[in-house]
């Protein structure tokens, strides 16, 4: 595995490799790396010849500066695990690497971005957007994966990959969870102890929500009997939680065959922002 530090570097070994015929695909981290991206990693092994992981915590797409600050890091042992996989070159790039001037370009993803974690989190659609299109430029990837524990996330970059005709598939792959359910996270390391015990109770509530739509509950009644159960154990502060179209992200007033719906959180439990969701299919 290779580890190559600068945007020269990457562009001279993704224009070799395209040279030579070779299918690429990305799988863009900001590190602290668990399961959940080790399992992107193998899935674009699967499918291409070469697998190009960034690491790289991005300061535009942090709101919150205590949130930039805490975020773990952690190089070596993220490296280490990274070969087995089957990644063939980690970008490791500093901040100065990714952005030699401030960028002042702006992104508006319109309705898409007015819900969620685009409303709780000013600006950081704008930051993702910027990285993912920066680093789709540099490495000219023909696959880019993709969780779908960012729900949102994927809507936005599709939509980003749309509109500026980037020549790649996107991927997107289903939440990988711990054995309690809890979603896994680079965030969840910093869960103190206790809080780590109840954190599961976030993907309960997604399951609660979800079963009384497929009963024919109304959305407002699954999202208060699923709130009132998070609210049920005072370490966490609910910040939202909303019943949506899974591709339009708007809101729905219930559950109906044919229609794919997505229940997303965002909550705060032991000094920690965490996320999660939830689709029904059809
Ligand atoms: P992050 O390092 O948190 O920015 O995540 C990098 C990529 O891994 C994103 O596309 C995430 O959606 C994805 N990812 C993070 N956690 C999980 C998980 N538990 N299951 C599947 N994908 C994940």
């Amino acid at each position: 595995m290779e580890i190559l530090h600068t945007a020269a570097a990457l562009q001279a070994y993704t224009e070799n490799c395209r040279r030579a015929g070779l299918r690429l695909a990305l799988v863009p981290t900001m590190g602290a790396l668990h399961e959940g991206h080790l399992q992107l990693v193998r899935a674009a092994a699967q499918a291409c010849d070469v697998v190009i992981v960034s690491i790289f915590v991005n300061p535009t797409q942090f709101n919150n500066p205590d949130d930039f600050r805490l975020y773990p890091r952690l190089p070596e042992a993220d490296a280490n695990m990274l070969a087995p996989a089957g990644c063939t070159v980690l970008f490791l790039p500093s901040v100065e690497e990714m952005y030699p001037k401030p960028s002042v370009m702006k992104f508006d993803f319109g309705a898409l971005e007015r819900v969620m974690e685009g409303t709780h989190r000013p600006g950081h659609f704008n930051g993702v957007a910027t990285v993912v299109g920066k680093l789709f430029h540099l490495s000219r990837p023909h696959q880019a994966y993709f969780g779908q524990k960012d729900w949102q996330q994927v809507a936005i970059v599709q939509q980003m990959v749309a509109d500026l005709a980037f020549d790649l598939e996107l991927v997107s792959f289903p939440t990988v969870r711990e054995a309690d359910g809890l979603a896994m996270s680079s965030r969840n390391r910093r869960l103190p102890a206790e809080a780590r015990t109840v954190a599961p109770r976030l993907y309960a509530a997604l399951q609660l929500a979800a079963e009384q739509l497929r009963q024919g509950a109304s959305a407002a009644a699954a999202q208060q009997a699923a709130s009132a159960y998070i609210a049920s154990e005072p370490a966490f502060t609910l910040e939202y939680f909303e019943i949506a179209d899974a591709q339009t992200l708007q809101p729905v007033s219930g559950w109906h065959p044919g229609q794919p719906v997505v229940v997303c959180l965002a909550a705060h439990l032991g000094g920690v922002r965490l996320i999660d969701n939830i689709v029904l299919q059809p």
